[in-house]
């Protein structure tokens, strides 16, 4: 679902507004200034001590936010002639074919405008001045429609799943709803023109009905705590719940079956039931869970709305529900773990032991292990052959994140400097010297703890054993005793057998008419003024090492000549876009301090230059193919930061068509939407790998822009994609110049390649990220940032022993920003068992999510999506059952047994099934689906799981003066109280909504005006209040959009107002509108799968 994207300009919500649904994001909080300088570590080779990670230095280090810019319409005065003559001078490079004059080859005649002669020459050279003259420049789960969350009786067979509602949408009728505005279906896409989004329908939602026996009111009418099927016992209320039940018991529909792992007595519910609150609520471990009674005025919102019975008694007998009171909570196994493992570190130095949950804030003390910052792993456990780890079906990954970014009271890498000899490693292995290698013979030699060689130690590096067996330099050597250090790599270890320079950054602009109209471009040069001077550094450097250049295009390709000796700076377009080749190198990629002056006039200029253009086509393919190209020449490694608003259908390699089709959904030909349409960008990218430039794509579309096509190359690579859906500067202009900074401030490493091995037994077989592969082992990135991930699968292809245990060991050869070459080396010893419970024991569900998200996102490219999410449910119905048949005590068939570890696996499933790339909504658009797919797939474990599963925190409830963050509630709309107003962020997207009922004291503190009715839906900005509570959440707002990778933009959304349905997406225990099931539902489901697969 998309959201955060402008609340309509002018929100007249009556009306269709063609809003964009936008996936946005990330804050630049600035990087945190986070280098504790690392404690210099005893005497090894002489590497350098201080190996930071990121060098902000501090509060200066923050550009300068760019005020509010004119909005770009402008006015330019549309001097003429003076661009036009020719700056002669020292271009150098460029091929000497003809030169012309200022006009910029048009494309196309637009409108009346009078066509500037098109230019076909290869190249430009052009000394700025005034403007140009006429500047012409020219499914749901397996039909998962169970009965709303309420409550529904058992259907005779079961649950009452209904056939797959969104089928509307197979009809192809997708509504345009006017809250999502998504774009016209259909047609080809506008040439650029003024929004070439029709309005929108209100939205007409295809409601899950039909199917389903008892249909609950669509969107929530008075929800009570019941449940459909089976029921559970449980019993008296009281205090707050303590820890989560894991287990459940769902006795067959019609009996109450007392579980015999709950742990209260069962029977009747205690007579404190107050009447409003019928049913029992389950015990958990122990305590009770609060009552909770239906919602205080909620009773009328839906007039339509029945009043609630279950369908099978005459009434009022108190029907019999799953209390969601008393299933597993996510919200408490996230304080349970807070309170548990948040105030003590986590020491690395134990094999096998599970981190805290990635919602704990802990420290962590690396003594021999990697941070699970760096791995995480979907079980800490492995079962010791390969016929238990099918038994089991708990997929064995890790979620790697080589260069994750450290808070400041950890130490990051050590760099270990072994001078020519470079690194020592197994002779046979190639593993790299860690804490597990074993020293014998006196310390002459040392056997791998991959692969079992025995090693000669080189002379330089031996030194004798102590009584124990260690090394006397144990401690002195990072790479003995320490799960995470780098190496400098010698000259064998780059390409070519020669150290590399230090990379480039080239911005590459597009200034067709769509990105001058929305304002992009002025915002975008005004902004890169100062960000070039915040690019990143390396330790203390004075200056970042890396080298800027510039290019702007259309159709036709414009490099600027940026050197420091020019007074002004010079263009040389290439119109030749189907063969592309760089017309200049000296002077194209320059020190920003040296060129400053320069530079700087020249994005003084770029707006003015196009201000008037009627271009309206684009190329993409060559744009990027120029960069890598101007990379080669330059002989580095680099980044390309695009700036992209359309579909590219200018006549080039790469030209796309609309192939939008929404009557693909649920069909077996939905997997083409997520293809891209030709083979071009896969080829391309190959190309960009073996050059280290990496793409970071940054698209401003006003209709479909192909995302799962353009985003190819971006993913190959290892870079990053940005969506601004109809980009208006004054409303997008923060969140995507937050982005900006933050993107281009981030460490990165270049030309890189990583590659995991294993211990003999076990080994990698499968990856995901952001990455490309040229075999079944190296993982290449052309650029890898401290956000990504890469996921990998293990196999067995041995037994193994749980006395050895299993090892990783994840190498990461890359260039940092200075150009230095490195290996970054990340080690993780695992245990092993040959019993399932420990397997079951020292799992990790967030972790299994993160996996299961991005193997299910990726099989959407080769299977139906309704295959995939029967997959899923299977794979987790079998890991569910194998523990209930192998490791629970005996119980009724009728009980419901999660394991600990896993009893959230359920509900986060759910999420993940519910998704708008798996379960799409009718106002979700095919590039919100694909670039939700394309970000999900780099995403580290803390992402997946407040992505798939929002954190909804309530703002008025706790005292004013409490400094620390509110607790969760659940996702639920039955958590909500319209008296209260609550703040809810899934990394993407962030909301505030408001309850109809709040004081209006509150309202007035918070939003500047005297009654709910007067709050203006869709805001995007607090008003700056000096009191309390205005301070208190708008302080938090900004914590948390520092604590994600991406700026949230705000949408407040007040009850009953349409935008809500928005907001209701994301209450993801509920049902949604797109028939994904709720939580209740879902479990029981889970429940009947899991009989099915033990009976
Ligand atoms: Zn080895």
């Amino acid at each position: 679902m998309n959201v955060n994207q402008s609340a309509p300009p002018v929100p007249p919500f009556g009306q269709p507004q063609p809003v964009y649904p936008g996936y946005h994001q990330s804050s630049y909080g600035g990087q945190p200034g986070s280098t504790a300088p690392p404690t210099p570590c005893g005497s090894y080779n002489g590497p350098v001590p201080g190996y930071q990670q990121t060098p902000h230095p501090g509060v200066s280090r923050a550009p300068p936010s760019s005020g509010a810019l004119p909005s770009s319409t402008a006015q330019v005065p549309c001097g003429q002639g003076a661009y036009g003559q020719f700056g002669q001078g020292d271009v150098q490079n460029g091929p000497s074919s003809t030169v012309q004059m200022q006009r910029f080859p048009g494309s196309q005649p637009f409108g009346s405008a009078p066509l500037a002669p098109v230019v076909s020459q290869p190249t430009v050279l052009q000394p700025y001045g005034p403007p140009p003259t006429s500047a012409q420049v020219t499914a749901q789960l397996a039909g998962m429609q169970i009965s709303g969350a309420v409550a529904s009786a058992p259907h005779p067979s079961g649950l009452g799943y209904g056939p797959p509602t969104s089928l509307a949408s197979a009809s192809g009728s997708f509504p345009n709803s006017g809250l999502y505005g998504s774009y016209p279906q259909g047609q080809a896409p506008p040439l650029s023109q003024a929004q070439g989004h029709s309005g929108a329908h209100p939205p007409q939602r295809s409601a899950p009905q039909q199917a389903s026996s008892f249909t609950p009111p669509a969107s929530g009418g008075p929800r009570m705590p019941s449940v459909t099927g089976p029921l559970l016992q449980g019993q008296s209320f009281g205090g707050p719940p303590v820890s989560q039940p894991n287990h459940v018991s769902s006795p067959p529909p019609q009996a109450l079956h007392p579980g015999t792992q709950m742990t209260g007595p069962p029977g009747p519910p205690p007579p404190m039931h107050s009447s409003q609150q019928p049913g029992y609520q389950l015990q958990q471990n122990g305590s009770f869970g609060p009552a909770r009674g239906p919602q205080p005025n909620y009773g009328s919102p839906y007039p339509g709305a029945p009043p609630f019975s279950s369908q099978s008694g005459p009434q009022p007998l108190p029907p019999k529900r799953l209390d969601p009171d008393a299933i597993p909570s996510p919200i408490q196994v996230i304080e349970d773990d807070r309170n548990n493992r948040g105030s003590e570190p986590f020491v690395t130095g134990v094999r096998g032991q599970v981190p805290p949950l990635v919602t704990t804030n802990f420290l962590v003390k690396d003594q021999g292990n990697a941070s699970p910052r760096y791995i995480r792993c979907t079980s800490y456990n492995i079962p010791c052959t390969s016929d238990m780890a099918k038994q089991a079906q708990v997929p064995l990954a890790a979620v790697i994140k080589p260069l994750a970014k450290l808070p400041p009271e950890e130490v990051s890498p050590y760099i270990v400097d072994h001078g020519e000899s470079g690194p020592l490693r197994c002779n046979r292995c190639k593993a790299y010297m860690c804490p597990f290698m074993q020293f014998i013979e006196g310390g002459r030699r040392f056997q791998c703890c991959f692969c079992s060689c025995i090693n000669d130690v080189p002379p330089q590096y031996f030194q004798h054993l102590d009584h124990t067996g260690k090394r006397v330099d144990a401690y002195d050597r990072p790479e003995l005793y320490l799960g995470s250090y780098e190496f400098l790599a010698t000259v064998d270890y780059c390409k070519n057998n020669k150290f590399p320079s230090p990379p480039a950054f080239i911005f590459m602009i597009d200034v067709s008419y769509n990105a001058i109209r929305s304002g992009l471009v002025r915002l975008l040069c005004e902004e890169l003024k100062s960000l070039v001077d915040f690019l990143p550094r390396e330790g203390g450097a004075e200056e970042s090492a890396i080298r800027v250049g510039f290019v702007t295009y259309n159709k036709v390709l414009h490099f600027y000549n940026v050197k420091s000796s020019l007074a002004q700076p010079q263009m040389m377009v290439v119109s030749d876009v189907a063969d592309m080749f760089v017309p200049l190198l000296d002077g194209f990629l320059v020190n920003v301090n040296e060129s400053r002056a320069v530079i700087t006039s020249l994005l003084d200029q770029i707006p003015e230059m196009f201000a008037d253009t009627r271009e309206t086509e684009t190329v993409f393919a060559p744009v990027i193919q120029a960069g890598m190209e101007a990379l080669k020449a330059a002989e580095c490694a680099g980044k390309l930061f695009l700036f992209h608003t359309s579909l590219p259908i200018a006549e080039a390699p790469g030209k796309l068509k609309n192939r939008d089709d929404r009557k693909l959904i649920n069909t077996d030909k939905e997997k083409t939407l997520f293809q891209p349409q030709t083979g071009v960008y896969q080829t391309l990218a190959k190309e960009c790998v073996a050059q280290g430039c990496c793409v970071d794509l940054f698209l401003f579309p006003n209709q479909y822009v192909d995302v799962a096509t353009l985003s190819v190359v971006p993913q190959l690579t290892g870079g990053s994609v940005y969506k601004y859906a109809c980009f208006q500067v004054e409303n997008d202009q923060e969140r995507f110049v937050s982005d900006l900074r933050r993107d281009v401030q981030k460490v990165v490493g270049f030309d890189a390649v990583m590659r995991v091995r294993t211990s003999t037994g076990i080994r990698a077989v499968d990856f995901f990220g952001a990455f490309y592969m040229s075999n079944t082992t190296d993982v290449e990135l052309a650029g890898l940032d401290g956000d990504k991930t890469v996921t990998v699968e293990f196999k067995h292809d041995d037994r193994l022993n749980e006395e050895n245990g299993a090892l990783l060991q994840c190498a990461l050869l890359y260039t940092s920003c200075a150009g230095q070459r490195r290996l970054r080396i990340h080690n993780l010893a695992l245990n092993c068992c040959t019993q399932l419970a420990d397997l079951y024991r020292n799992c990790e569900t967030d972790t299994l999510i993160n996996y299961m998200a991005k193997f299910a996102y990726r099989g959407v490219l080769n299977s139906p999506v309704k295959t995939v999410r029967d997959t899923l449910i299977t794979q987790c119905a079998q890991i569910l059952a194998c523990y209930r048949k192998n490791c629970a005590s005996p119980s009724s068939a009728g009980q419901l047994i999660l394991p600990e570890c896993m009893k959230l696996l359920p509900v986060y499933l759910n999420c993940v099934l519910k998704s708008d790339v798996l379960q799409p909504g009718a106002e979700v658009t095919t590039d919100d689906r694909a670039y939700v797919r394309v970000l999900v797939t780099s995403m580290d474990v803390a992402e997946t799981n407040v992505f798939f599963y929002p954190r909804l925190l309530p703002l008025t409830k706790s005292p004013i003066e409490s400094t620390t963050e509110p607790p969760a509630v659940r996702a639920s709309e039955e958590r909500l109280s319209n008296g209260d107003i609550y703040l809810l962020e899934n990394g993407l997207n962030l909301f505030i909504w408001v309850g109809a009922s709040v004081q209006q004291g509150v309202v007035q503190s918070l939003f500047s005006v005297s009654s709910f009715s007067q709050i203006t839906s869709g805001l995007s900005i607090l008003p700056v209040l000096d009191n309390p509570l205005s301070k208190k959440v708008r302080g938090l707002i900004d914590s948390l959009r520092a604590q994600r990778s991406r700026y949230m933009k705000l949408i407040v959304v007040k009850q009953e107002d349409k935008l809500e349905m928005l907001f209701k997406h994301f209450l993801v225990e509920d049902k949604s509108l797109s028939g994904g099931a709720s939580y209740v539902d879902f479990l029981c489901h889970m429940h009947k799968e899991i009989r099915q697969l033990l009976s």
